[in-house]
């Protein structure tokens, strides 16, 4: 269980059960990995989409992502189901952000700051890895 997860913060059940395919996602398009609540709102890091990349945690293919702030992190990698479209237009990934506010947020009504619910973790390949994808051992 890594250090930063919130005592409170329950497991992600919405995302591992999230079907998206690796084709919803383009070079360019602006996204955001969605990882704990602030107030009443979902909260999470934004990325750009910059290239195809394999992800190592799931053997499937990912996404490279840009993070103009992330400094020496400026670049990661993630699984598709990992991401959501800042634009309001997209259906798909509407239906999976309201699913995880739904299920997230009254979990975390008592908390009267930013939480990150540690679901999360980057590996020394700048991959990132939800804890479902997880491997022991690893
Ligand atoms: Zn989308």
């Amino acid at each position: 269980m890594p250090p930063s997860r919130h005592p409170q913060a329950p497991g992600d059940i919405v995302t591992p059960d999230r079907d998206i395919t690796h084709a919803h996602f383009r070079p360019g398009d602006r996204v955001v990995i969605l990882k704990g609540t602030s107030g009443s709102e979902l909260w999470g890091d934004a990325y750009k989409v910059v290239t195809p990349s394999r992800h190592t945690a799931t053997d499937e293919d990912g996404w490279r992502l840009y993070d103009p702030a992330g400094g020496e992190r400026s670049y990661v990698t993630a699984h598709p189901r990992y991401l959501v479209h800042l634009s309001a237009r997209c259906p798909d990934c509407l239906i999976y952000q309201q699913a995880l506010r739904t299920y997230l947020v009254p979990r975390m009504a008592g908390a009267d700051e930013d939480v990150d619910c540690g679901w999360y973790s980057l590996t020394h390949l700048n991959q990132v890895v939800h804890v479902a994808d997880a491997r022991g051992g690893r």
